[in-house]
């Protein structure tokens, strides 16, 4: 059943007791010791796992804010190839600290922590609604819960980790490739590209995006009259595949890094696998046997573990 956001926003803050000592007329507040921590869900795992979807489907059950947390879909720009939600994709949830950044500038993993913690605030008081994290930077989920004491004292997390069987994400990163071409990908990245060879710093803001740096030759190729179709087709199809491999690598690495996150830290154990593999070995099929299995091997178990934490 989806809730909607306007109308039922559950308290998720508990409010502290008031105790009143009797024969007087005091009331005592005692928060610091009584105060229920506030609630915080992530959802993490690697690219192409469909993080951003569960967000959603979650926040269209419960009343919840979306806080993006992939440190390349902050910036602005690049929506194809940085595979940001589209409006429709949102449902009307808030997505916040999504295309927000100057692509030039670097936003760092203090300004997540700063933009986030504030974010989250926001939510929790100011709309008494569940902030729901989802990304895969996983550097920038560590700092946050990790290296800010006052996020620990204040919020309670629970870790939903979307995974997927690397063979078979593998497949599907490497069709999105395929779909981001057809859907404009290399138009985007002609945008930011600065033929005179000034600007393109691949190590800065958003064109360390994985597509930018391995455009590059190809792009050069183009404005370089000596070079026949030819070797400008060789070129580009020499960068999709770069551009493939590298996704794939940056998801085993992801999935590495949820494991050293796992092992390494006692608060990070309320962090809940959920296998979506059967749900991507399902896509091929004509019928609607890969939402069903979304539904029932995804969305289901995560509300349940959400529903729990909240209860909590
Ligand atoms: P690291 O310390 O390796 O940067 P991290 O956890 O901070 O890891 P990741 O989300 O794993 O961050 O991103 C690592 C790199 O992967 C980015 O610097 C970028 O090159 C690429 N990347 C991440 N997200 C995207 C995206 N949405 N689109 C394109 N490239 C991305």
């Amino acid at each position: 059943m989806k809730i909607s956001l306007s109308t039922s926003c559950k308290q998720i803050a508990v409010e502290p007791p008031l105790v009143n000592f009797q024969g007087t007329n005091n009331t005592l507040n005692l928060e610091p010791f009584f105060r229920r921590k506030d609630k915080v869900v992530f959802v993490m795992g690697a690219t192409g796992t469909g993080k951003s979807r569960l967000a959603i489907d979650l926040a269209t059950r419960f009343p919840a804010e979306i806080i993006n947390s992939d440190k390349i879909q902050v910036y602005k720009g690049l929506k194809v190839l940085t595979n940001k939600v589209t409006e429709k994709e949102c449902c009307g949830v808030p997505h916040h600290l999504l295309g927000i950044a100057d692509p030039n500038s670097n936003f760092t993993v203090a300004d997540f922590r700063r933009h986030a913690s504030s974010t989250i605030n926001s939510i929790v008081v100011g709309k008494r609604c569940l902030p729901i994290l989802a990304g895969g930077s996983n550097s920038f989920i560590e700092s946050l819960v990790e290296e800010e004491p006052e996020f620990r004292y204040r919020y309670d997390c629970c870790f939903l980790w979307v995974d997927v069987s690397l063979p078979i994400l593998n497949s599907f990163v490497s069709e999105r490739v395929d779909r981001m071409l057809e859907n404009g990908l290399v138009n985007e990245v002609r945008s930011l590209f600065d033929p005179n060879g000034l600007g393109n710093d691949y190590g800065h803001g958003i064109r360390r995006a994985i597509g930018v740096p391995e455009l590059d030759a190809f792009l050069r190729a183009e404005m370089d009259s000596a070079t026949d179709d030819k070797t400008r087709s060789r070129i580009l199809k020499a960068a999709i595949l770069k551009i493939k491999e590298n996704t794939i690598k940056l998801a085993c690495r992801q999935r590495q890094k949820i494991h050293r996150l796992q092992s390494k830290w006692r608060g990070w154990n309320n962090l809940h696998r959920i296998d979506a593999t059967e749900v991507f070995l399902q896509l091929d099929s004509e019928d609607y046997s890969s939402d069903n299995a979304w539904e029932t091997l995804v969305v289901k178990p995560s509300f349940k573990i959400v529903d729990q934490f909240l209860s909590e």
